[in-house]
């Protein structure tokens, strides 16, 4: 079995992984990214609903605020390889972006096949290697400095070495763990894993019933106690089990998980009006037509089969007249439009999430470089990291950046070790 010497390698060709190659290979080093697939960024065909919501135009402050945790981490990778140099360099590549609503950015075909290909040929262009079906299986640092992979099919020797093998969702795609375990091996902390931009169960009587009812312009609340973890405007869905679409996955990335045993969720299904104005709406509605069924008026108030499930919800008689309700009554509907509560207990499998939190342990990492601290050549990029952010282009992004000063930086060692 041979074994292959090369300055930099890079297990993992995802977007962390093409990035770190292709800003290796621009640095002058001698670059070997390793993918376990039979091509390079298997994910990212599924990214964006196929489009391939790739970054997200975005400033560098507003980026960092749709990062939950450890947001300064990102600073550096972010400013080495911006969203807008992102989006230069796949449209000088041969694919034209174009900026959607909430500045996602997308390819002008709507094919994210043609956002790895642009990639692609800018690897080609800076002269990075690249061998598929190539799963690692271990790692060993060499005794003189660098680092041994072991492959099926023989072995290859690194100066440096970058570690992009992203996180454990979507494992069809090829992300497996695998670099969670190589962390452990070569002594890097990591944090548990946990999914991230997750539908969440719910165990309500009623769940499923308005399974693919979507709402738009309410209020979606956490608290515990008196602290609001997450509370955001938008649009949610309801699904067989319990709760998606933006407004659900953004919330996952702000609940402790496992879920606390106080944790509330409820929903304002009437945010443009206050407790005040939705008691005095009601009042009004009585005194001008009081002979009117709830009913009606719920079904002018909310999406039929929310209104229904309100008022089943509120034990109130749909066929009441408005006229008929007690002042409490009238209170519970209110208190129910304005905080619908939902028992949230659970996500959905780390597998089906949209990203991975958790992962090598941020405080192990010179941010400036994505390097171990104290330890030589030996960097991590992508998913894989604990830093994760909304949705909206933004963790491709942070894998592109990450993967970008990765490689940057570890090409940077490899060439200075030549001359040690
Ligand atoms: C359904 C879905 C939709 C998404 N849509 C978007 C979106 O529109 N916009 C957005 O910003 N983000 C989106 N994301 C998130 C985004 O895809 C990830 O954050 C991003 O792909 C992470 O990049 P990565 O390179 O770190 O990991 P990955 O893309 O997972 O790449 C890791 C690579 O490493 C390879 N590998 C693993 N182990 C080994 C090994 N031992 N040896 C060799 N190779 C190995 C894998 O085969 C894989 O190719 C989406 C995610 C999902 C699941």
């Amino acid at each position: 079995m041979s074994t292959v010497y090369t300055e930099v390698a890079v297990i993992g060709g995802g977007a962390a992984g093409m990035a770190a190659g292709l800003f290796s290979a621009r640095a002058g080093a001698r670059t070997l990214i390793l993918e376990r697939n039979e091509k390079l960024g298997r994910k990212l065909y599924i990214t964006g609903k196929g489009r391939c919501n790739l970054t997200n135009d975005a400033t560098l402050e507003e980026f960092l605020r749709e990062v939950p945790e450890h947001p300064k981490f990102l600073y550096s990778a972010l400013s080495f390889l911006s969203p807008q140099d992102t989006m230069r360099l796949v449209e000088d590549h041969g694919c034209p972006v174009k900026v959607e609503r909430g500045r996602r950015v997308f390819p002008v075909s709507d094919k994210a096949s043609d956002v790895t290909k642009a990639w692609q040929r800018a690897l080609s262009e800076a002269g990075c290697e690249f061998r598929l079906n190539s799963r690692v299986t271990g790692i060993s640092e060499e005794p003189e400095g660098g680092f041994r992979l072991t492959l099926p099919d023989g072995a290859v020797r690194a100066q440096c070495l970058v570690i992009a093998t992203g996180g454990l969702s979507y494992p069809s795609t090829g992300s497996t763990g695998d670099g969670y375990a190589f962390a452990e091996q070569l002594r890097v902390p990591t944090q548990p894993r946990r999914p991230s931009l997750i539908p969440l169960l719910t165990a309500d009587a009623w769940t499923g019933e308005l399974q693919g009812l979507s709402l738009k312009n309410v209020r979606l609340t956490a608290a515990r106690g008196k602290k609001t973890v997450y509370t955001e405007l938008g649009e949610m869905l309801f699904t067989h089990d319990g709760i998606s679409g933006p407004l659900a996955l953004e919330m996952s990335c702000h609940l402790p998980q496992p879920l606390p045993d106080d944790l509330r969720v409820s929903i304002d299904l009437k945010p443009g009006l206050t407790d005040e104005q939705l008691r005095n709406r009601f009042q009004r509605e009585i005194a001008e037509a009081g002979k009117r069924t709830l009913k009606t008026l719920m079904e002018a108030l909310l999406p039929q089969r929310m209104g229904l499930l309100l008022l089943s919800v509120s034990g109130i008689d749909p066929a009441a007249r408005l006229n008929q309700l007690t002042a409490a009554q009238r209170e519970t509907l209110c208190g129910l439009l304005k905080a619908f509560p939902l028992a949230v207990f659970g996500t959905h499998p780390i597998a089906e999430a949209v990203v991975t939190r958790g992962g090598v342990d941020i405080r192990s990492l010179d941010p400036a470089t994505m390097s171990v601290k104290g330890r030589d050549g030996l960097f991590f990029a992508g998913e894989l990291i604990d830093v994760d952010a909304h949705t909206g282009g933004y963790n491709l992004q942070i894998a592109f950046s990450t993967g970008a000063l990765a490689g940057h930086h570890a090409a940077l060692r490899a060439l200075a070790s030549l001359n040690e």
